[in-house]
């Protein structure tokens, strides 16, 4: 599948075009939290053929201008099943972090997903990881070469596990799971470059105490949980 990035918006996160090559039938995979996605899409030429909006997450960087993407492609929505109470404070969230002229509503979702759920996009089969701990169901979404994992793992760096509803406990959990995955897979952040799974494993401080579970070269190691 091809992947386009669009950084947008005040928090600088990353959003994407997913295109299965063979049919053209694309997805959009989070959405910023301004009208500037929807601006970028529309100037595309030859215009793509949306056929669905994927959530990592529910956070308003991720999810607040869903509104804005639904009234210009009014397609089937997915959010993973256990981002829902995350999702449903998108209205609060601006105050939350300090920025209450940003409150956005929900939007709607069709489609509630788990662990090892498979989406059809034309040829592709795009596949759903299940990583809590940043947020209470974030997840990943990936195929054969690729993997969007919204802010489950940076390129150098983790998503926070301090904000409302995180759990450090679960991200390490997650992130072992992950880090499961072929490491040859092209990892697409919500924030930051593009990476491996297997660049991260070699050198993320984070990732540490994945490396001694290994017993790989240690690398450098931050202690950010409890045993990492
Ligand atoms: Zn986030």
């Amino acid at each position: 599948m091809n992947i386009q990035c669009f950084t947008v918006g005040m928090f600088g996160v990353n959003t994407y075009l997913v295109t299965d090559e063979a049919t053209g039938a694309a997805a959009i995979v989070d959405t910023g939290e301004t009208e500037e996605l929807v601006r970028a899409l529309k100037a595309l030429d030859p215009a793509p053929d949306v056929q669905m909006i994927l959530l990592t997450h529910g956070h308003i960087d991720h999810a607040g201008a869903l509104t804005f993407l639904q009234a210009e492609w009014d397609v089937p929505t997915y959010l993973p099943t256990a981002e829902k109470p995350l999702f449903d404070t998108l209205p609060m969230q601006g105050r939350m972090f300090g920025m209450p002229q940003l409150d956005r509503p929900c939007g709607r979702i069709d489609h509630f997903i788990d662990d090892g759920a498979e989406i059809q996009l034309g040829e592709t089969t795009l596949r759903f990881l299940s990583t809590p701990g940043h947020t209470p169901g974030q997840g990943c979404y990936f195929d054969d070469h690729d993997i969007i994992v919204g802010d489950t793992l940076f390129s150098g760096s983790i998503g926070r596990t301090d904000f409302p509803m995180s759990d450090p406990r679960l991200a390490v959990e997650s992130l072992r799971r992950l880090l499961e995955l072929p490491g040859h897979l092209r990892v697409h952040s919500g924030h930051g470059p593009v990476t491996t799974l297997a660049e991260e494993l070699r050198s993320n401080p984070f990732l540490g105490y994945l490396r001694r579970e290994r017993g790989l070269p240690a690398g450098p190691s931050i202690q950010w949980a409890p045993g990492t």
